[in-house]
């Protein structure tokens, strides 16, 4: 079973945000089950050194926005075929946004020419390369089963996975003849959103299949309060959407053999972690002497995260002796409010705007607890980070999140399955609660360790997930 999944970021190539741990963890998972996944990615500058070392495979003219070719290369274990047109993708700045933190105006183009370069391959031809599937990720790849069922009826099925409704690449219908889409299929049965285009309601309208990325995300994108415009879409849908957990690639992110921390641990030495921590302190500028727990933060930094609920509970976390670092970038304000937080409780809390994997890893090596406090979280990937390193997620109940942890109530701790915190109300009050059961749990150390070694064993690998798309592909072949 041959699968190309076209996508604009794959780790650990380019990331921005879960989307690319998921690219480039789910080929490595579902090739022992026998599916060749390939990526095709834009050739962002970060990818310019595999070109020479990849094949070209073919060449096009007519790409929205100019022409380009195709590269195929294989890295880290996966194979990628990259679209090299560097009138589109080779400039300073993000895959999404410029040095100014503005949309690309040609974002449009960029990834409608993915899209397109994808179905073409699609078609066959290519080198004798054939999928069977084309699985795309997101609004940026949304185009691409559209461009196939426009090509006609010989093309292999499409799946749309949607890791995050909120960006459905929304332009005027101005656009229509510059993306060489068909305006007899612009009407709200098709490619039409409120008068504008919506690349992702164009794949919701036309793929096969249609998955998210958690059961409780599926179920909620059917409402009008996560669904952001297209839950009638999706509930006329309904028949062919899927919520598959992610996993997370159990290499990458294993305690026990991390190079990010300054010292490894696994279930049976948790007193480990302290020496992480301690490196935190020095890093961030924390008091190393505090005994409350330690809190962090890894996360854009906008209000779907909930963190300006976070920044007016922050006076109550270090009143109640704990601390808190937050590695993160993003709104203005919210990384503003950060700052002044670090500031006005020194040594109790820490900021760092920006982008950084390495501290990632050793703020889930050394924290005690990691917040995530969403408003929607499709799946969320940190929390699964959390509890691979027994840094114990306090969590909105809402997504991913809700179908990943177990809230330490009296049951579950009765039963030793609290893997976490989940609370329900994303606001001051909500928050200072959900501290306030922490901080009194982490108080009692076995009970704490009870929950890190039960976060600790929870299943947190593509195992059952990879079987599921696995599954998911064998079905639409049939
Ligand atoms: P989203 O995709 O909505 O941003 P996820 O939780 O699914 O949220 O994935 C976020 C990913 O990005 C995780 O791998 C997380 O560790 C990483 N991440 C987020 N912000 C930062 C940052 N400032 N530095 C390093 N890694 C980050």
């Amino acid at each position: 079973m041959q699968v190309l999944m076209v996508a604009s970021e794959c780790a650990p190539f380019v990331k921005t945000g879960g989307l690319a741990d998921v690219v480039g963890a789910l080929p490595s998972a579902l090739a022992p089950l026998g599916v060749d996944a390939q990526v095709m990615l834009p050739a962002y500058p970060a990818l310019f050194p595999l070109l020479p070392k990849g094949q070209e495979v073919a060449r096009f003219d007519d790409l929205p926005g100019g022409g380009g070719r195709l590269v195929r290369v294989t890295a880290q274990g996966v194979t990628l075929s990259l679209l090299d047109a560097p009138q589109l993708f080779d400039r300073p700045g993000g895959p999404y946004l410029d040095e100014t933190g503005a949309d690309w105006s040609d974002n449009h183009l960029r990834f409608a020419a993915l899209s397109m370069a994808a179905a073409r391959v699609c078609q066959g031809a290519i080198d004798g390369y054939a999928p069977d599937v084309l699985h795309a990720h997101d609004w940026q790849a949304a185009l691409a089963p559209v461009y196939l069922r426009m090509a006609g009826h010989a093309s292999p099925p499409a799946i749309i996975t949607i890791h995050n409704i909120a960006f459905q690449g929304r332009y005027g219908s101005h656009v229509l003849g510059q993306l060489h889409l068909k305006t007899d299929w612009f009407h709200p049965e098709g490619l039409e959103f409120h008068g504008d285009l919506s690349m992702l309601k164009g794949a919701l309208m036309y793929a096969d299949r249609i998955t998210t990325v958690s059961p409780t995300y599926a179920r909620e994108i059917l409402t009008p309060e996560f669904g952001m415009g297209l839950d009638g879409v999706l509930r006329a849908r309904a028949d062919v959407l899927s919520g598959l957990l992610n996993g997370i690639d159990t290499d990458v992110w294993n305690p026990a053999d991390d190079a990010a921390l300054v010292q490894t641990y696994d279930a049976k030495s948790l007193k480990r972690k302290a020496q992480n921590r301690a490196e935190i302190c020095a890093r961030l500028g924390l008091d190393a002497g505090q005994t409350g727990p330690l809190f962090c933060v890894i996360s854009r930094l906008t209000s779907q995260k909930g963190l300006d609920a976070l920044l007016e509970a922050v006076p109550h976390l270090v009143e109640r002796g704990a601390q808190l670092a937050v590695l993160g970038s993003g709104e203005p304000e919210l990384e503003q409010g950060f700052e002044r937080a670090a500031v006005a409780h020194p040594g109790r809390v820490a900021t760092y705007i920006g982008y950084d994997e390495g501290l990632s890893h050793l703020l889930q090596g050394g924290s005690d607890a990691i917040l995530i406090p969403s408003r929607f979280e499709p799946c969320g990937l940190t929390q699964l980070y959390g509890l691979r390193y027994g840094t114990v997620p306090v969590v909105a109940r809402t997504g991913g999140l809700a179908d990943t942890i177990i809230d330490a109530n009296v049951a579950a701790i009765v039963a030793k399955t609290a893997t976490g915190f989940v609370f329900d109300d994303v606001s001051k009050s909500g928050l200072t609660d959900a501290i306030d059961r922490v901080v009194d749990a982490y108080a009692d150390t076995s009970l704490w360790q009870m929950i890190q070694r039960a976060a600790m064993r929870h299943p947190v690998g593509w195992d059952s997930s990879a079987k599921a798309y696995r599954d998911l592909y064998a079905d639409l072949v049939r």
